[in-house]
C-alpha cells in the first residue's frame, strides 16, 4: 500500500476523503431521520461530518494563516474518531466504563494545542501526536466491533473492524515515519497518502456495514418478536408449531421419547371477573415465569392460548416427565400474587400430558392426546396433572 500511495497525489486523497465522508453523513442522517430509534446512527453522521470539515480544512492548508488550519483540521480528524468510537460505543450497549478510552485520545489532543500555542509548527510532533489520539479510538472501535457484535451482525462487524485496523496500522506507519527519520525527508512520505487512502476505505466501508447490521438487528427484532408472546415472553403458539415436527423427527431416529404438556389455568375467568383483566395479566406473567423456572434448557414452553401454556419436553422417561409436571403444577400452586388492597392471590393449573415413543403418531396427535387428558385433569377436579392413555397403536395385541 505504501509503494502504490506514493504515486497519487495526497491532495486528490483529501479531496476523495473529505467528499466521501459529507456524502456518508448526509447518507447516516437521513437514515436517522426516518429510524430515530436506531442506536449511535446520529453519532455516525456527526462523526464523519467531523471528518468532512477536517478534511476540508486540510485543503486550505496554507491559504490563510499558514499551519493554523493544519492544527484546526488535525483536531477535528481527531475529534471526529472520538464521535465514531462513541457511536460503535452506543449501538453496541458498551458499558459507561468503555468512555475510559477517550481520555487518552482528548489528553493528547489538548498537548498538541499547548505545545502548537507555546512552540508554534513542529509537524513531527503534530502528526504523531494527531495520529496516535485518533489511532486509539479507531483501535477501541474496531476492538468492540470484533469482540461485542451480536453473533446475527459478526460478519458486518468483522469486516467494518477489519477495515478499523487497517487505517490504525496506516496510522502506526505514519507515526513511525515522523519518529524515525522521515522528518529529514519531507518531500518524501508515502505514509501520508497510505494513511489517506486507508481512511477512504474504512469510510467506504463502515457506511455500508453499519447499515447492514442496523438491518440485520431490524430483521432479527422482527423474528423474534413473531415467535414470542408479548405478554408473557415465552414462545408463541407459531414457535413451538414450527419446532415440535423437527423435535419429534430427532427423537424418531434417535429412539428417544417426548412428552408434551398441555397446561390451562383454572378458573382463570373469576381471576379477570373479581379483580380487573390487568390483574389477570400480571397473574399470567407470574405463571409463565414459575413454569419457566422449572424447566431444563432444551425444554420449550409456549403460551398457545388465552390462559393455556404448552411445554414440550425431548428426550425425557415417562416417570420423569410426570415428576416434572407436578413440579410445574406445585410451582404455580406456591406463586403468590399480591392483590392491591394487601392480600395475596393464589391459582392452581391443570396439566395434561401424552407421550412421542419413536411411534407413528404426529404432532397432530400428540396435541389431540394432550389436550384429552387435560380434559380429563379438570373433570377430575383441576389442580392435577393427567397422563393420556397409550395410542391404541401402541396397545399390545
Ligand atoms: P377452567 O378451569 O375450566 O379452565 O376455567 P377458566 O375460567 O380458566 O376457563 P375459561 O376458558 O372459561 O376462561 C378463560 C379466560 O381467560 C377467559 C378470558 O377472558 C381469559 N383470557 C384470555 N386471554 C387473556 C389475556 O390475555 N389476559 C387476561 N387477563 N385474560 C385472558
Ligand atoms: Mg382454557
Ligand atoms: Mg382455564
Amino acid at each position: 500500500m505504501l509503494a502504490f500511495a506514493d504515486i497519487i497525489d495526497a491532495n486528490t486523497l483529501i479531496v476523495v476523503n473529505a467528499m466521501l465522508s459529507a456524502v456518508s453523513a448526509m447518507v447516516m442522517f437521513v437514515v436517522h431521520l426516518g429510524n430515530r430509534q436506531a442506536a449511535g446512527l446520529r453519532s455516525w453522521a456527526l462523526s464523519n461530518l467531523c471528518f468532512a470539515i477536517g478534511f476540508a480544512l486540510l485543503l486550505t492548508y496554507g491559504v490563510g494563516k499558514p499551519y493554523l488550519d493544519a492544527l484546526s483540521a488535525n483536531l477535528m480528524i481527531d475529534l471526529g474518531a472520538i464521535v465514531a468510537y462513541l457511536a460503535v460505543l452506543r449501538f453496541l450497549s458498551r458499558p459507561l466504563r468503555d468512555l475510559g478510552l477517550i481520555a487518552p485520545s482528548l489528553a493528547l489532543m489538548l498537548m498538541e494545542t499547548v505545545l502548537f500555542v507555546r512552540d508554534g509548527v513542529n509537524m513531527g510532533e503534530m502528526v504523531v501526536l494527531g495520529v496516535t489520539a485518533r489511532g486509539i479510538v479507531t483501535f477501541g472501535a474496531g476492538w468492540m466491533l470484533l469482540r461485542h457484535a451480536d453473533a446475527n451482525l459478526r460478519h458486518a462487524a468483522m469486516l467494518s473492524a477489519a477495515f478499523h485496523f487497517l487505517w490504525v496500522a496506516m496510522l502506526a506507519a505514519r507515526a513511525c515515519w515522523w519518529l524515525f527519520g522521515g522528518y529529514n525527508e519531507v518531500d518524501w512520505d508515502p505514509t501520508t497518502p497510505a494513511a489517506l487512502i486507508a481512511r477512504i476505505l474504512l469510510t467506504f466501508v463502515v457506511t455500508p456495514s453499519y447499515l447492514w447490521m442496523l438491518t440485520r438487528r431490524l430483521d432479527f427484532e422482527l423474528m423474534r418478536q413473531a415467535r414470542e408472546d408479548a405478554l408473557t415472553g415465552v414462545a408463541n403458539r407459531r414457535a413451538i408449531w414450527d419446532q415440535a415436527p423437527r423435535a419429534l423427527a430427532n427423537a424418531a431416529r434417535s429412539g428417544k421419547a417426548v412428552c408434551l404438556l398441555m397446561i390451562d389455568v383454572d378458573y382463570f375467568k373469576s381471576v379477570n371477573d373479581r379483580f380487573g383483566h390487568a390483574m389477570g395479566d400480571q397473574v399470567l406473567v407470574g405463571v409463565a415465569s414459575a413454569l419457566s423456572s422449572q424447566l431444563r434448557p432444551d425444554d420449550t414452553i409456549a403460551r398457545v392460548g388465552g390462559e393455556e401454556f404448552m411445554v414440550l419436553l425431548p428426550d425425557i422417561a415417562t416417570e420423569d416427565a410426570m415428576n416434572l409436571a407436578d413440579r410445574l403444577r406445585l410451582a404455580v400452586e406456591k406463586s403468590e400474587f399480591p392483590l392491591p388492597g394487601g392480600d395475596m392471590l393464589r391459582c392452581t393449573v391443570s396439566i395434561g400430558m401424552s407421550q412421542f415413543i419413536s411411534d407413528n403418531r404426529n404432532w397432530e396427535t400428540l396435541v389431540q392426546d394432550a389436550d384429552g387428558a387435560l380434559y380429563c385433569a379438570k373433570n377430575l377436579g383441576r389442580n392435577r396433572v393427567e397422563l393420556a392413555p397409550p395410542h391404541e397403536a401402541l396397545v399390545p395385541a
